[in-house]
């Protein structure tokens, strides 16, 4: 079933509103394996209103609308659907019952156009509306079915979790969901993982193989449609191993709310392992990402923002004679700040991150070189040497996420 979904109302287009209608309908029909192809919005216009629904109803199965069921003149759907539909409008009892106690409970008179959100298509199937007047409605043309909801979410929602999902779900052949795995990637690009599976993202079909970037990480997910979890289980999975071999390196974790830091919090408490950090460019971001996962204080001792010479010279012990040759960027720096502040603050690791986040080059290095330090005991110490790329911002996330990436090795 190809399904797509028209949200009418000019306050859309002028965006004085987002069409988080959409976005909802959208979520509740991938619910219930129902392909969403397009998304339109229309204004308050007969004459565009028709143009859309001509071509919706050309290319699709299900067409859903949103706003244009209310009293005003501006509210156009039903008219223009019945329109089309080549169907007049008649008053639904229940719905003019509700509208007429709504108004009898408040005192208040009723005026004419009131009695329009009464109306819907002849011969369709009607939604109550428990939280407004206005009643939602279906009705079939052609091998096209039309679905018209009301515009405020607070009236749409419940509607559509109480009347219209089950109308839906009579109307599908087979039943099917949809199951995914996300995969987490780090230390490689969206642009260079997409050529690696290359291949693999032309001939998707099902499952359908999505890479995104996000808070300087990569995700990919893979999306199987089936008639069970368990059957989507069973497409997924091959996929995925022909994925892990490719780029497996540089898979961390898995799943939508497991970032590097979550992962590495994780990873720690498990060993019974603590970390501590040294950061200059970075100016506490590492600090500040591994903090924010809950629990972390088991296996977070502390940071240190050695932000000046001074400070990586007097509290950290980065030697004078270091940092005014080797200078403050620098494979020897980084070594040291991770040794004496895992030594320090008593970690088993130390993280240190030294580097040039621009938008000036500083000691002649250029911007986005990057240290980072990684120090445990009993272990040689490692450092990697960066070259990142981007703006200030950018290089900062960028080096604090390899910090944490390398802390995970
Ligand atoms: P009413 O009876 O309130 O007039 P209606 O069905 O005619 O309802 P609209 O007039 O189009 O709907 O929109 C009413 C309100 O609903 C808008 O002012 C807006 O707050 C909200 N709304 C409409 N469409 C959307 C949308 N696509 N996404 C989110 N909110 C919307
Ligand atoms: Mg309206």
């Amino acid at each position: 079933m190809r399904a797509e979904i028209i949200a009418v109302g000019t306050e859309l287009l002028l965006g004085q509103i987002a069409n988080t209608n959409a976005q909802f309908l959208s979520q509740k029909l991938a619910e219930i394996g129902v392909g969403v192809y397009f998304h339109s919005v229309v204004g308050d216009n007969t004459q565009r209103l028709q143009q859309v629904i001509a071509l919706a109803a050309d290319r699709s199965d299900l067409v859903i609308f949103t706003g244009g069921l209310g009293p005003t003149q501006d509210d156009l759907t039903k008219e223009t659907v019945a329109g089309h539909v080549g169907v007049g409008l008649e008053t639904n009892p229940e719905a003019m019952e509700r509208i007429e106690q709504f108004f009898l409970q408040r005192g208040i008179v009723m005026t004419e156009n009131n009695r329009k959100q009464a109306l819907v298509l002849s011969g369709s199937h009607v939604f109550p509306n428990d939280f407004g007047m206005a009643p939602g409605m279906a009705i079939r043309h052609d091998s096209c079915t039309f679905v018209l909801l009301p515009g405020p979410p607070s009236e749409l929602y419940p509607m559509v979790e109480h009347y219209v999902m089950p109308y839906l779900t009579d109307l599908l052949p087979e039943k099917r969901v949809f199951h995914s795995h996300v995969l987490r990637f780090y230390g490689i690009g969206e642009s260079a993982l997409e050529e690696r599976l290359l291949d693999l993202i032309e001939k998707q079909d099902n499952p359908t193989i999505a890479p995104y970037a996000k808070e300087f990480e990569v995700t990919l997910r893979i999306t199987a449609r089936a008639s069970t979890a368990e059957e989507g289980e069973a497409l997924i999975l091959p996929v995925e191993e022909e994925i892990r071999k490719r780029v497996g390196e540089y898979v961390y974790g898995m799943g939508e709310d497991s970032s590097l830091h979550d992962v590495l919090v994780s990873e720690l408490k498990k060993r019974n392992e603590t970390i501590a950090c040294a950061e200059s460019c970075t100016g506490g971001t590492i600090a500040s990402l591994i903090t924010s996962v809950p629990g972390s204080s088991s296996v977070f001792q502390g940071g240190i923002v050695c932000y000046t010479n001074d400070v990586k010279n007097q509290l950290l012990d980065v030697p004078e004679e270091v940092l005014s040759t080797d200078g403050a960027v620098s494979r020897q720096t980084a070594q040291l700040l991770a040794e004496n502040v895992r030594a320090k603050l008593g970690a088993t690791y130390g993280v240190s991150v030294t580097g040039v986040a621009g938008p000036d080059p500083s000691e002649g290095k250029p911007v986005g070189l990057v240290y980072v330090g990684i120090a445990g005991e009993g272990m040689p110490t490692v450092v990697k040497e960066l070259r990142l790329a981007g703006r200030r911002k950018a290089i900062v996330g960028r080096a604090a996420k390899f910090a944490l990436f390398y802390a995970l090795q």
